[in-house]
Parts: structure tokens; C-alpha cells; sequence
């Protein structure tokens, strides 16, 4: 479905004060008016802070945030909306720092709305099955240096699980996984998660890529490091783009947060070329989103 694009200054005019983020929230919650999610009825109105409505017939108080990454947040939907334009227009990401700046919040502020923003983009593509042929692998990242293949300068970086959909010239859908170590148990979890089952599988010889066998049409091979872009090119590539774009915006990323960096990762990585609606895409990922408690109010 094609998605409208914006520039800073149509976001200005279509969401440019609390009123209009709040119209625009109503309406994304409910397209057809408001219908009360207790008794089905069809009127109610704003009382006290203006995130609440209350149904005229049984009187219940209805939050228009609730379901959405707003969910909770005292902070004015407006700075939401432009913090989910910046981070998508953004090419390379946006830091914490910057978009305290740019929204006047402060630092903590902005890293818990980036947090937020992150997860809910991880949960629009935990959605999406990868087909077809595809070729998986793992990595090592984050980390003050660039990240290696296992084994070699492993220390204090994180291993990944990649999943890129190989449709010849071009690279499909891409999914990653930060995990505690690359298992037969975290292997299986991954496949499950991210491919759907009976697809061509290609990865190379590491033991625990074998239980991807179990579910998947598995082809492994040793792959020499020289003739590793043959077998499994675009898992190469893909793994590279990730390791500049961790260094280039956020100069290496702890282990802590590294699983929500790749989601924004992949979260581009999968719109790549419809970069122009992403703006318009992400409000509409954060609206649908759960809501998210752990990564803290704000
Ligand atoms: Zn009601």
C-alpha cells in the first residue's frame, strides 16, 4: 500500500499542535467515530487531561493513548510526533542527543523515546515471515571496535543471528536477533520467530546452524572467509551495512540496548526503498504499537 511522503514543513502543517496530534489519534483509533470499548456506545467526550474520554451511556473513562507508545507518556503528543519524523527522516538514525536538541526534552528523555520508538518498530516487522531463498549467519557486534566473526576479538560484543532473503541481484527482507550465544536452542527460536517454515535454507558449516534443518530446507557449506560472498552474499553485505550504520550514528552500541538498534536497523533495511514514506509509516507503526512499560515513563 503506498504511503503519503512528508516533508518538515506538511508535518508542521498536519500535526503541528496537541489538537491535531489528538485528532489525528482519534481518528487512527477510531476510524468510524468513537465507539466505547465497554458497551458499545457511539458518543462520549474529553474530560480532564485531554487524553480521556468518557462514554456518555455507561460513564467510562476511555484513554485515547492507550494502545499506542504515547500510552502513559506526559509528555505533549506534538514532541512525539516530531521525535517519530526526525528519527524517520533522519537518514543514519537520530541520537539521543540530538533529538533532545531538536524537541527540547532532555537527554534521558529523548534516549527512553528512541527506546520506545525501537521496540515498536521491532514489533511491526516481528510480523513479517522471511521466504523463499534465504541465507542466515551469524555475527559478533557492537562494542567500542568493529564486530568480527566468532572468535576473534569477541570481547564485549554481542552475537547476532541475520536472516536475509536472497532474491538474486537484489536482497529481500532482512531479521536480526541479538542472543546470548549462538545455540541449537537460540538457532531454532530464530527460525521460528522470523522464517516461515519449508523455505531454502543456506548457511555455512557452524554445528548449531544445523537445527535450522529441522524446520527449513537446510543447505550448509564450509564457506573459506575468501569465498564466503558466493554462498552467502547478501548476509555479508547486510552485516556490514549494520556495523556502519552502529558505528557511523551511534559509535558502537552496548549490549543492553543492541537488540532495539537492530530493529531500527532492520526496520529501514525492509523500507529501503520507499524511504519517503517512512515518516508517515512509523507514526503509524507507534500508533499501533503495545504499549511499552519497561524502557520507563516519559
Ligand atoms: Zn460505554
Amino acid at each position: 500500500m503506498k504511503t503519503e511522503s512528508m516533508t518538515l514543513l506538511g508535518w508542521q502543517e498536519r500535526f503541528g499542535t496537541e489538537e491535531i496530534c489528538l485528532e489525528q489519534l482519534i481518528r487512527y483509533r477510531w476510524p468510524d467515530g468513537f465507539i466505547c470499548p465497554h458497551c458499545g456506545h457511539d458518543q462520549g467526550y474529553f474530560i480532564g487531561g485531554r487524553h480521556i474520554y468518557q462514554c456518555t451511556a455507561c460513564t467510562r473513562q476511555v484513554s485515547v493513548t492507550a494502545g499506542t507508545i504515547f500510552e502513559a507518556s506526559k509528555l505533549p503528543l506534538v514532541k512525539w510526533f516530531w521525535a517519530i519524523y526526525l528519527m524517520a527522516s533522519d537518514k543514519g538514525g537520530i541520537s539521543a542527543l540530538r533529538l533532545a536538541q531538536q524537541i527540547e526534552v532532555s537527554c534521558i528523555t529523548a534516549h527512553r523515546m528512541l527506546r520506545k520508538i525501537r521496540q515498536a518498530m521491532g514489533h511491526r516487522d516481528s510480523l513479517y515471515r522471511l521466504g523463499d531463498l534465504i541465507e542466515v549467519d551469524d555475527a559478533l557486534v557492537g562494542g567500542r571496535h568493529t564486530g568480527g566473526k566468532r572468535g576473534r576479538g569477541a570481547e564485549g560484543k554481542t552475537p547476532i543471528l541475520v536472516a536475509v532473503e536472497n532474491r538474486g541481484e537484489k536482497a529481500g527482507h532482512v531479521a536480526m536477533e541479538a542472543v546470548a550465544s549462538v545455540t541449537h536452542k537460540a538457532v531454532r527460536a530464530f527460525a521460528k520467530r522470523h522464517i516461515n517454515p519449508a523455505q531454502l535454507v543456506r548457511s555455512d558449516a557452524l554445528a548449531s546452524l544445523s537445527s535450522l534443518g529441522e524446520t527449513q530446507h537446510h543447505a550448509a557449506r564450509v564457506t573459506p572467509a575468501g569465498k564466503a560472498g558466493e554462498w552467502l552474499p547478501w548476509v555479508h553485505i547486510t552485516i556490514g551495512n549494520l556495523k556502519a550504520f552502529l558505528l557511523g550514528t551511534y559509535h558502537g552500541v552496548s549490549g543492553k540496548y543492541l537488540q532495539e538498534y537492530l530493529n531500527e536497523f532492520c526496520y529501514r533495511f525492509n523500507r529501503r526503498r520507499v524511504l519517503h514514506e517512512l515518516p508517515l509509516r512509523l507514526l503509524n507503526s507507534c500508533v499501533q504499537h503495545v504499549p511499552i512499560r519497561h524502557a520507563g515513563l516519559c
